[in-house]
């Protein structure tokens, strides 16, 4: 008799004991039922890079006067500036420029510091290849115009949080229309 009801409180406990792992275990997924889908379907589906983002650097050839400030300013002096001295206007001539996305970090000093603002960085950040050298990008690659998740019509492109309007918490066919929560660049000038 002592044995069998040792038997159904043990049986009893170890149900107790499953069902309040259950009960753990849903309510962490009810929990996440209530936040906003984080899922991105790419490449059919992008999100729309925050204005600040740090992605591949764009470089306009006629502006830079091979200074190489932005060589010393690189934490690792990255960029590679290639000019000739003109004899003649006694003024360097830039050959060749640049950088290798293979090794660059995308701390944004160069951009930060360079006199004539000839470097801005993008939206860009598909940069992956089947070869790293092939990141090596020259001023004719650095010249290239970025891509823009919201001019692309072969992917849909999603609101970031800031993006989003208040309260709206799937970025999923948003209403392109309604008010941003977040403060835009024009705003803050
Ligand atoms: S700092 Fe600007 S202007 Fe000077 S070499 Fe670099 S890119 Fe050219
Ligand atoms: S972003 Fe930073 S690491 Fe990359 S080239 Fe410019 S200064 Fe160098």
């Amino acid at each position: 008799m002592f044995g069998f009801l040792k038997q159904v409180g043990d049986y009893t406990k170890e149900a107790v004991s499953a069902s309040q792992n259950i009960a753990q275990g849903l309510s962490v997924t009810f929990d996440h039922l209530r936040r906003r889908p984080i899922t991105v379907q790419y490449p059919y589906e992008k999100l729309i890079p925050s204005e600040r983002y740090r992605g591949r650097i764009h470089f306009e050839f006629d502006k830079c006067i091979a200074c190489e400030v932005c060589v010393r300013v690189c934490p690792i002096n990255l960029p590679v500036v290639d000019w000739v001295m003109n004899k003649a206007t006694k003024k360097k001539e830039l050959r060749n420029y640049s950088i290798d996305f293979g090794v660059c970090i995308f701390c944004g000093n160069c951009v930060e510091y360079c006199p004539t603002n000839c470097l801005s960085m993008t939206e860009e950040y598909e940069l992956a290849t089947f070869d790293r050298h092939s990141l090596n990008y020259d001023n004719v690659a650095l010249g290239r115009l970025p891509t823009s998740v919201t001019s692309d019509p072969a992917v849909v492109a999603l609101k970031e949080f800031a993006y989003l309007p208040k309260g709206e918490m799937d970025p999923h066919g948003v209403d392109p229309t309604r008010p941003r929560a977040g403060i835009t660049k024009e705003e803050l000038s």
